[in-house]
């Protein structure tokens, strides 16, 4: 069976040659597919919609020795709208990138897919109108999608003393600040963190963004109204923490993070805090 169709997301799509596309998909089915096709570039080819970034189409595939090639699209959405407005263009972007980085080829993930579609239809029906809209929606994206990988933060407490947090108003019974570690795999105490020698990444967070946290950890679709204002100390260190912790499992530059977080007016500062990263090429 050399031929073969399946659902798939644009991840990525960049030029090759005179004509045709590199694309990297991500299949329902078949997982990280990368492909090439020809002809992708010129005007009447059927393929040149079917290979922009972040369409969501039907495509046949003809089976290769290392990469795949797309003979058919049948669009199913073109998220055009994402395309369309900056700051949905660049979250997607990013989330593509981590999507790709996160994922292997034909180890399907279908988890990861629907997540990559439910906020792709997000922001192609309601594009942010501001950064903390945005920035809410990448936030809501990085705890589903460290979940999906197996690496959801434990926010219920400290991860290595077990003291809980109050879960009614989000405070230690000491208040002295928690710490997200992704070496831990979540809440660190101060004390805690005081004892441990070592130079782990992580940063600390105020009471309100660990209850916010938790409540979109639970929370299967993006909340419609939710906002995290880059602009306010809760916000920045919201998108400090969660670009930490995915920065951690990605383990690699992610390219698209800069232009991202400036459009935000965040830093795009996220890892480099001592994370495995100088292990992997
Ligand atoms: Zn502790």
């Amino acid at each position: 069976m050399k031929s073969y169709w399946t659902d798939a997301v644009v991840l990525r799509s960049r030029p090759l040659g005179e004509a045709d596309r590199l694309v990297s998909l991500l299949s329902d089915s078949e997982g990280k597919i990368r492909a090439t096709a020809r002809g992708a570039r010129r005007g009447r080819s059927s393929l040149v919609a079917g290979t922009q970034p972040f369409v969501y189409a039907r495509y046949q595939l003809f089976r290769g020795r290392e990469l795949d090639s797309i003979t058919q699209v049948q669009l199913v959405r073109s998220h055009l709208a994402v395309r369309d407005q900056l700051l949905s263009f660049a979250l997607a972007s990013y989330v593509a990138e981590v999507v790709d980085w996160t994922t292997m080829e034909r180890q399907p993930v279908p988890g990861v897919f629907r997540l990559l579609l439910t906020l792709l239809a997000e922001l192609d029906e309601h594009p942010p109108r501001s950064p903390g809209r945005a920035l809410a929606l990448e936030s809501w994206f990085e705890l589903h999608h460290l979940g999906e990988l197996g690496y959801r933060p434990q926010l219920d407490g400290c991860v290595l003393c077990h003291r809980p947090l109050l879960p009614s108003a989000g405070r230690s019974t000491d208040n002295s600040g928690w710490w997200l570690q992704p070496a831990q795999g979540g809440l660190v105490c101060s004390s805690c963190r005081s004892q441990s020698p070592s130079a782990e990444p992580g940063v600390l967070l105020g009471d309100e963004v660990i209850l916010c946290l938790r409540r979109w950890q639970q929370e299967a679709e993006p909340d419609p109204g939710a906002v995290a204002d880059p602009s306010q100390p809760a916000g920045r260190q919201l998108a400090a923490a969660l670009r930490m912790y995915v920065d951690y499992y990605v383990n690699h530059t992610i390219r698209s993070l800069p232009f991202l977080a400036e459009l935000m007016g965040t830093t795009a500062a996220a890892g480099d805090g001592g994370g495995p990263r100088a292990s992997r090429a």
